[in-house]
């Protein structure tokens, strides 16, 4: 009979012990000489640092697949054209066409999505949108406030950073990079969201001839923007930038995801007023020309102005709602600062009340807000900048004070405003 010796001594004895002791990962079996390090678990299990990565990805890709905290959308629950623009109306002031174009597009966009249970052969094709106004006169908040009343994934992204595949800048599938982050990675939700694509009139093509130079941010870019416009399955770099080749991608259908553009189109009355001459000087000239009122050109804005502008036909064939923004007038500007329900004196109010203090803003301060905005030509975006730089002092002293009341005064807020750097007020 062959026995092992058990002597501590003995070589075999050592070898034995120490195979024993040789760490192994319970998952690809390799030794802790060939991996960064061990995670530990009961009974002796273990698993390298590669396998629990691996591990981890296959939790987040089922993940992905699987959820959406999204509920289907019911069309009893779908809000009706009137009801979504009652309830623009609460956040945005004018626009009334804008606003009007936007809640049919979006109504007609969630009822196209619902369509897959009818029989019949009509199929409703997609209603994008592009919203050709100033800058700052609320083409972003129209769409974000639409996105929040129907509870959707909402991403804005800025066309300016957009290039064609391979050169420096954004591709272009990183537009969607930005709806599966707000979505948290819920594939399903992001596939009924609204994206917003901000200044897109800045990949308008340069120039009449596209073929003088490679036109790596204009027209290339609107080629690749076709087919997410008019719905395809798109790898997205999860993490957004420049896709390489070890990138893991997560496939999006673009098919039902709506599309908003919004661009300033600078100088494109021009073309309009150019078309409106030209047709007026067919049969029907004279009497047209009455009726054009040369203040708000944009009004008249149709697809034609948009190619003179630049942007290539196929693309606006696949963003078929045009709408246009009024410019802000004084009264806007004056409704804006108090009226929407989370108007800029509504939100000051109410940061100090949760200090107990009582605010109160003289009715000539509003009108000195407003004064300044136009002054200094900051529209709509600079009622804040100007508003918070006369109640910056305020807000830092009066949470230390024990005073119940504050009541701002227009030669409190003349004092403030010219002691402030106007540079600083004008980039803010
Ligand atoms: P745009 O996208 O047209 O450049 P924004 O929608 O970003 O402009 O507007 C900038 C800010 O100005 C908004 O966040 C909002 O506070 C204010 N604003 C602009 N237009 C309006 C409007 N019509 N009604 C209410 N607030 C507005």
């Amino acid at each position: 009979m062959i026995s092992l010796c058990t002597l501590d001594f003995c070589p075999l004895t050592q070898q034995k012990r120490m195979a024993k002791n040789i760490k192994k990962c319970s998952f690809c079996g390799r030794p802790e000489s060939q991996v960064g390090f061990f995670i530990v678990g009961i009974d002796n299990a273990q698993i390298c640092n590669e396998c629990a990565l691996q591990a981890s990805e296959i939790v987040k890709e089922n993940a992905t697949a699987t959820k959406s905290n999204l509920p289907n959308l019911k069309k009893e629950q779908l809000p009706k054209p009137i009801e979504i623009k009652q309830y623009l109306d609460e956040y945005v002031i004018g626009q009334d066409e804008a606003k009007k174009f936007l809640s049919v597009a979006v109504y007609n966009h969630y009822k196209r999505l619902m369509q897959e249970n009818t029989n019949d052969d009509v199929e409703i094709e997609k209603s994008n949108i592009i919203m050709v106004g100033y800058t700052g006169t609320g083409k972003t908040l129209l769409a974000r406030t639409i996105a929040k009343k129907l509870h959707v994934p909402f991403a804005i992204v800025d066309a300016t950073v957009l290039t064609e595949a391979g050169y420096v800048g954004e591709d272009i599938e990183s537009i969607l990079t930005r709806l599966l982050q707000v979505a948290d990675y819920d594939v399903k939700a992001a596939e009924r969201g609204i994206v917003f694509i901000d200044e897109i009139d800045k990949i308008a093509r340069k120039g009449d001839n596209p073929s003088i130079t490679r036109d790596v941010s204009g027209e290339g870019v609107q080629q690749g923007l076709l087919k997410l416009l008019e719905g395809a399955i798109v790898n997205v770099p999860p993490q957004g930038g420049r896709k390489h080749p070890d990138q893991k991608m997560i496939a999006v259908n673009t098919q039902n995801i709506l599309f908003v553009c919004g661009g300033a189109f600078d100088g494109i009355e021009k073309k309009i007023a150019s078309r409106l001459n030209t047709r007026v000087v067919g049969y029907n000239a004279g009497k047209e020309n009455e009726q054009v009122d040369k203040h708000n050109l944009l009004q008249y804005i149709a697809p034609q102005d948009l190619k003179s502008f630049g942007l290539i036909p196929e693309i606006i064939g696949r963003l078929p709602i045009l709408t246009y923004l009024e410019p802000l007038d004084r009264v806007a500007l004056r409704r804006i600062l108090t009226e929407p329900k989370n108007s800029i004196i509504k939100q000051y109010t109410k940061l100090f009340k949760m200090d107990a203090i009582e605010l109160i803003f003289d009715e000539d301060v509003l009108e000195y807000i407003v004064d300044k905005a136009i002054e200094f030509k900051l529209g709509a975006r600079g009622l804040r900048s100007i508003a918070e730089t006369i109640m910056m002092d305020e807000m830092f002293e009066m949470p230390s004070k024990n005073i119940k009341s504050l009541t701002i005064s227009l030669p409190y807020a003349q004092s403030k405003i010219e002691k402030a750097n106007v540079n600083r007020l004008k980039t803010a």
